[in-house]
């Protein structure tokens, strides 16, 4: 595959060393100067838009990363209305990072396009799936709303195992084999009784008011638990409570690990013996591009003792599986759906295994697809030690 600064480097060959080095200079003052960031991703030819998952499956102009910058810029300059149909381009992005891979600027354009989605709440932009999704957290600090009858783990130890709303709601198998994972591993964990979102869903949408509110309660109910360390199976809640609570909450005291961290700690434990059968495996976009992971799920699984398939797309060059940063499949789901498949097509030709590590790519996966068997890199460790 190509690498991100192979235009430049086209740009300087065959030409004298003058003009290489003015063409950087150009381009390192274009950098740290100029216009704002939105204004510069506005005027780029969408240098990303290969890598974008959007662009790629959605394949509009409005919908490519400087296409939604070209909207944020005309709403920030009030050439557009804050309305449903100006916000709906700025919404149709999954947070998942790729463009930044690419980008000569290191841009996300989930990243500069968080203050007008923010401002389009401010004004009152309603989209009826965001309301009732900002109710669910609101009435129940869940995203899916009442979380339904669940079953009792310690409530007390040494490594808070925060389950997420996603496994919580839909496949609390999973938090079985978990919990069961951390008793193979002698780890004393345990799980917050009343563990609410991390507020994330919200603070992807622009409501960061709400995404606030909920960031100084779980801070301070994770602070007040005997945890040591907190571990998680979901690279978005990780990105949170690493990331994003520091600025918009007090913090936390302990230590937060993705359970792919986690496991890259342990790997000693993990090293199993050559077995039969293959695995292919999903690489979560906030893993990878949010939490700077490029390498850690591969590397953990290279010692599950099985023959491991690599996705063309895989390390920093991964795919979303669709339905990433909350907003896309709330709004577009028929999009969230295709960009699901292109991914599973690339998936299910290497293994009818497939594992991946984050609660959303795993409902996405089985959801939309009878024909593969999906694990938790959680779930899948268990069975195998
Ligand atoms: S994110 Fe970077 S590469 Fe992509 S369109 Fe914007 S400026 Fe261009
Ligand atoms: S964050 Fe992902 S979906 Fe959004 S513009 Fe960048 S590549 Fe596209």
């Amino acid at each position: 595959m190509p690498d991100k600064m192979d235009w430049l480097k086209d740009e300087m060959s065959g030409v004298s060393k003058l003009t290489q080095f003015s063409t950087v200079m150009k381009f390192l003052k274009g950098k740290v100067s100029g216009p704002s960031d939105v204004v510069k991703c506005a005027m780029c030819p969408n240098m990303c838009r290969h890598a974008c998952p959007i662009s790629i499956v959605d394949g509009k102009e409005t919908t490519s990363p400087a296409g939604k910058s070209r909207v944020g810029m005309m709403l920030e300059n009030e050439v557009l209305r804050f309305n449903e149909e100006n916000v709906f381009p700025l919404q149709m992005c999954l947070s998942c990072g790729c463009c930044e891979n690419w980008c000569p600027f290191d841009f996300s354009v989930s990243d500069i396009l968080r203050p007008q989605r923010e401002e389009s709440i401010k004004q009152g932009v309603d989209f009826k799936q965001f309301d009732e999704m900002f109710k669910a957290l609101e009435m129940h600090g869940s995203v899916h709303g009442k979380v339904g009858k669940e079953k009792n783990y310690p409530e007390e130890g040494e490594v808070l195992y925060l389950r997420g709303c996603e496994f919580r709601e839909n496949d609390q198998r999973v938090i079985d084999k978990t919990m069961q994972l951390f008793e193979k591993l002698d780890e004393s964990a345990f799980v917050l009784p009343g563990e609410e979102c991390c507020g994330i869903p919200a603070y992807n949408a622009g409501n960061t008011a709400l995404f606030e509110e909920l960031a100084k309660k779980m801070a301070k109910k994770i602070n007040m638990s005997s945890a040591k360390k907190v571990v998680t199976s979901c690279p978005s809640c990780a990105y949170a409570y690493e990331r994003l609570y520091p600025e918009f909450s007090q913090g936390l005291d302990v230590e937060v690990l993705h359970m792919v961290e986690y496991l890259e700690e342990k790997k000693r434990l993990l090293n199993l013996e050559k077995k039969g059968g293959s695995v292919t495996f999903h690489e979560p976009c906030k893993l990878v591009n949010g939490l700077g992971k490029k390498k850690s799920m591969r590397d953990v699984l290279e010692n599950s003792g099985l023959s491991l398939k690599i996705p063309r797309r895989s390390g920093e060059k991964t795919f979303c599986c669709g339905y990433g940063g909350t907003t896309v499949s709330r709004l577009n789901e028929e999009l969230s759906s295709s960009i699901n498949e292109e991914r599973l097509k690339e998936l299910k030709g290497l293994s009818k295994n497939i594992v991946t590590a984050c609660p959303s790519c795993k409902e996405a996966f089985q959801d939309n697809h009878g024909d593969v068997k999906v694990y938790d890199i959680a779930e899948l460790f268990n069975r195998l030690l």
